[in-house]
């Protein structure tokens, strides 16, 4: 195959143009970029950029030659079809949701595809081989898939406040609260991982911004056993660290519409909720919501007795509000605004590194009894 003919040309895409609808909760799911097909050293790549945890699989068929990328739910900027390069006669995105695939229909057999991820990044190369050793392995079992996720341990949901373009608030000597929540959140995530006893994925890992429902979304997809917001609030006078979960109402009004655009949809990843009678569904729902809202409380609750005698507590020290970011219908969420950037006292302590361990060590602490308690609290409902 000469890659002259296809000329390994890549397709311009609308920036525009977003397709593809992933698993939004709150309609900010941010896309990723559109996959790449080319012609690099004789061998057809194909570059794709998944979020963290997208469970890929790979097979390849007969009849005609072709392979198939499941991509559940992955959504991307461009078009649905893209243009041909190399062994790869054309590629074409079918199916939508958790059933979406980017179908490669091939100019003929082709050798065993390499595949590699590397973080977000995924690698497929092609070249041609020979119609025997295609047909050998072209019978739509699994060539290649996403490692799974190391099993057994809960996985805890790190959110770092902010990043990017959006400072958080700014303290009165010029702290901004993106640095203090990423810095809080790394810390907090070495401590936990120290104590083995659970995964731990950050939403951000660096300066950059993530719209909210992004935040959520990440901590749905992994099926996370709890969300944990970290803030630092501003309010003039006020001092201490405090937690929030969400307020019952905007919890309500939420789930319901989240669960009827699901059921609309079709979409797995989301509630999955069988397919039964809208009474049926509605009882189901409200014991969902009910388990989520008994584990966000009882985080709540452990935060607050273990920041009790280690930092300075804001008096209610546990609130309710309609925070975006604890919206998440199925997965126990709450918002640790660690103290107050406008307060000098707090500013100064949430600058030291030795004040920011001691509250990620209570916070453990926290994290730690929550998880020991949670066994078997959402049976049933899986
Ligand atoms: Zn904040």
């Amino acid at each position: 195959m000469a890659s002259s003919e296809f000329g390994g040309g890549r397709a311009a895409w609308p920036r525009r143009m977003v397709l593809g609808l992933g698993l939004a909760l709150l309609a900010a799911e941010a896309a990723a970029a559109a996959p790449e097909l080319r012609v690099v050293n004789r061998r057809t790549r194909l570059v794709l950029h998944l979020p963290p945890g997208l469970p890929w699989k790979l097979a390849a068929f007969t009849n005609p030659a072709r392979l198939v990328l499941d991509l559940p739910g992955l959504s991307w900027q461009g078009p649905n079809r893209l243009r041909g390069a190399g062994v790869v006669a054309h590629a074409q995105r079918q199916g939508a949701g958790p059933r979406q695939q980017l179908l490669l229909s091939l100019t003929g057999p082709v050798a065993p595809p390499q595949v590699s991820q590397a973080g977000r990044r995924l690698v497929l190369e092609l070249r041609p081989g020979p119609a025997a050793g295609f047909a050998a392995f072209a019978d739509g079992r699994v060539l290649a898939a996403a490692a799974p996720p190391p099993a057994g341990k809960p996985l805890v949901v790190l959110d770092p406040g902010h990043g990017g373009k959006d400072p958080g608030a700014i303290g009165a000597r010029g702290t901004y609260e993106k640095r203090i929540t990423l810095a809080a959140a790394l810390e907090l995530k070495r401590q936990l991982e120290a104590g083995g006893r659970c995964r731990v994925v950050l939403t951000r890992g660096r300066d950059v911004f993530i719209p909210l429902g992004e935040r959520i979304e990440q901590a749905r997809r992994r099926e996370a056993a709890l969300f944990l917001s970290l803030h630092a609030d501003s309010a003039p006078g006020a001092r201490g660290a405090s937690v929030y979960t969400l307020s019952e109402t905007a919890s309500d009004r939420l789930a319901a519409a989240l669960a009827q655009r699901e059921n609309q949809a079709d979409r797995a990843g989301g509630l999955r909720l069988p397919s039964v009678s809208p009474e049926v569904q509605r009882i189901l729902l409200s014991l969902m919501r009910q388990e989520t809202r008994s584990g966000a409380d009882r985080i709540a609750r452990l935060v607050v007795d273990s920041l009790d005698g280690q930092v300075p507590l804001l008096p209610n020290t546990h609130r309710r509000a309609g925070f975006v970011v604890l919206k998440a219908p199925d997965v126990p969420s709450a918002l640790v605004e660690m103290g107050f950037l406008s307060h000098p006292a707090d500013e100064a302590a949430l600058n030291r590194p030795a004040h920011r361990a001691k509250l990620a060590k209570a916070l453990a602490e926290a994290v730690h009894g929550y998880l020991e308690g949670r066994s078997g609290a959402m049976a049933g409902l899986g």
